[in-house]
Order: C-alpha cells, then structure tokens, then sequence
C-alpha cells in the first residue's frame, strides 16, 4: 500500500578522485555535517594525487539450513557438497536460475544434525539477492532425489549472513570485498586537516584499533564508516538494511615517506551493492547513479558498475575517515557539528525552490 515518499537532503561530495578518475559522490543525510566532512576528506585525497582501490572478492552469498535424522548423514551431504568432483554438475544445476549467478563455491557447516550450505555466486550488476537465492532453490530441489531425508528448514539459516552483524561476513566477505587506500602528503594533512600525521597515527591506535578491541568490536574498527555507506546507500538505491555488514571496515593509518606523510587505507570485506534491480530503478535514485556513471546494468562487462561503485563508497568511506579522525585528532567534533547541524533552513523548502 504504498503511499507516497519520505523526502531526504542529498547533497554532493567531490570530487574525489579515485583509480585516476573523478567523481561527485550523492549522500542522502539529515546530518549536515556528514557531506561537508567527507567533502574535506576528498579534497586532501585530490590534493595528494588522489585515492586506489581494488576488488578482492565479488560475490553474493545465501546459506539454507536443513535437517537430517543424524549428523553423520547431515556430514555426508557436506563432504558431498565440498567434494570438488561434484562442483560442475551443482554448478550446472544452480546456473540454470540467471544469465549472471554463476556459482564460485559452497561452504557448509554443522550444528549437530543441523547443516548450513553458504552458496557463493557472482551477481553481474545486482547486488544479488533474488538471484542467489533462486540458485540455492534449484539446488536443494536436485539434492533431494539423493537425500530424499533432507528436511529444508528455511532458504536462509543465517549464515548467509544478511543485515545481521556476523564474524562470518567479515572473515570470508559477503557482495564486493574491497581495499582503497591514498598516500596523505604532510603539508595537506596540515593545511587542509588541519592536524599531524602523527596525531593521526596515535589516535588511529588508540581509537579505532585498541578501542575497537576494548569494545569487542565485529567489523567495527574505523571512526563511522556506516555514517558515509548509508548515505550512499540511501541515494544510490541499496537496501539500507544491508548498511549492518558493508559498513565492516578496518582502517589503517602509519607514518610513510620518513615518517612524513600519511599512508591510509579501508578494508571493506562486505560492500553489498548493485546497479540494476531493487531500489536502484527509482528516478532519484538512478539520477545518482548515473552522476556516478555507473546507472544499471553494464553491457561490455556485466558486473562492472556495480564493482565500480562498490570502490566509491570504500573511496568516500575512505575520505570521511580521514576528515572525521582529524577533526576528533584537532578537538574540532563538536564546534563543526553545532555550525552545520543547526541550520535553520529547511532542505525540503530549499530543495523545491
Ligand atoms: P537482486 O538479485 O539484486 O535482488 P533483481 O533480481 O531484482 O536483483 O534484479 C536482477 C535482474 O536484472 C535479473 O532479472 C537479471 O536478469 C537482470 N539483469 C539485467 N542485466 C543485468 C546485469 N548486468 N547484471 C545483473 N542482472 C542483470
């Protein structure tokens, strides 16, 4: 019963220059000083020759649970599944479901009679939901001829592992796993970050490393990398849901160049995006995707637009690390909070005029 849309500020971050191009990042925010923050992080990343990414991984996964009588017949399926003498006829079978899910690997484990088959496949430019999912479904149908005792409990068991925070995401990856790293020259992190590197070094330490431990962290080993994903997730049309495991990141930051400059990087495991299906389709939404060049499904390389943007949202994550961390290293939080997010002017008037 849909009745209409929940209006949101978009605003623009960039340029940042990312894997020597340059793009103008949509984020959809009520926190004003988001933009402005990660706009400052681009501007050090384009002043310093600009950021590199590249993708580790790429693929979706769903994990259904079943059951079995014993657990020595639920590990029988198990090794079946592992048995990489029996991976192109699953393969065949799971492919039938989609021109772009092509199956990369099964990993299974058990509790006691109960089994969990994590399915890996790639997606083209979907973030891949309903075409993992189709996959498995043609799967657990073939396997019951063989194991007519399976009982399908649920497509999803969880450890697949969606919107949920879970080790397994952040060990093995889940959507895009990507690096993005920039080398900060000393002079931007002074005249535009208005900080040290080492200021920056020690807080990124004490902070997001030593504090994360502290806290017992999962995946959350950064200053707020889900801040720049949900604004790019809520403009890009993703499923915000999914903010939970792409917005896992580490980031590093140590002294290079003589102890001179600053060498940053995020490591994003779980980056779960697309270009084409879902939210994607929606006209604001597919009006930010094409700003970022990367509107719907790829026809050279199916797949590319959505690893494309899965490497700009590392890179804005990238950029709003360095910004946040320089202005919690400078004592500047909560000055520049109360400048930009107390505005008066209302966005939704400012928007339609
Ligand atoms: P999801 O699996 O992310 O939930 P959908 O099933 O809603 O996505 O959308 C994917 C649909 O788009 C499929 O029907 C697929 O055949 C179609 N499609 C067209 N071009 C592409 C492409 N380059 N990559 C992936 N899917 C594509």
């Amino acid at each position: 019963m849909p009745i209409g849309f929940v209006a949101l500020p978009v605003g623009i971050a960039g340029p940042l220059v990312l894997d020597g191009r340059t793009y103008y990042v949509p984020m959809a925010t009520t926190e004003g000083c988001l933009v402005a923050s990660t706009n400052r992080g681009c501007k050090a990343i384009g002043e310093s020759g600009g950021a590199q990414s590249v993708v580790l991984r790429d693929g979706m996964t769903r994990a259904p649970a079943v059951r079995f009588g014993t657990a020595a017949r639920a590990a029988e399926l198990k090794f079946f599944l592992e048995d990489p003498a029996n991976f192109d006829t699953l393969a065949i079978v799971f492919n039938r479901s989609s021109r772009f899910g092509r199956l990369q690997g099964i990993k299974c484990s058990l509790a006691g009679r109960n089994l969990y088959m994590r399915f890996s496949c790639s997606t083209g430019d979907a973030m891949g939901m309903n075409m993992v999912s189709k996959g498995v479904q043609n799967v657990l149908d073939y396997l019951q001829t063989d194991f007519s005792d399976m009982d399908v409990i649920s497509i999803s068991g969880n450890f697949c592992s969606d919107k949920k925070p879970a080790a397994v995401n952040w060990i093995e990856g889940r959507g895009k796993s990507v690096v993005c790293e920039a080398i900060i020259k000393e002079e931007v992190v002074k005249k535009v970050l208005k900080t040290s590197v080492s200021a920056l070094v020690e807080l990124n330490m004490i902070k997001n490393l030593a504090g994360s431990a502290v806290a017992g962290a999962l995946g959350g080993f950064n200053a707020h990398a889900s801040n720049i994903v949900s604004a790019v997730f809520i403009a890009t049309g993703q499923d915000p849901a999914q903010n939970v495991e792409s917005s896992h990141c580490i980031t590093m930051m140590e002294a290079v160049n003589d102890g001179k400059d600053l060498h940053i990087s995020v490591t994003m495991p779980s980056i779960e995006v697309g270009t084409v299906g879902g939210g994607t389709q929606l006209a604001s939404q597919s009006a930010c995707l094409d700003l970022l060049g990367v509107k719907g499904a790829s026809l050279e390389s199916p797949g590319s637009n959505a690893r494309l943007l899965a490497t700009i949202v590392a890179g804005s994550v990238l950029a709003g690390e360095l910004s946040l961390m320089s202005a919690l290293a400078a004592g500047q939080l909560v000055r520049s909070h109360m400048k930009y997010n107390r505005s008066s002017r209302d966005m939704t008037k400012a928007a339609a005029s």
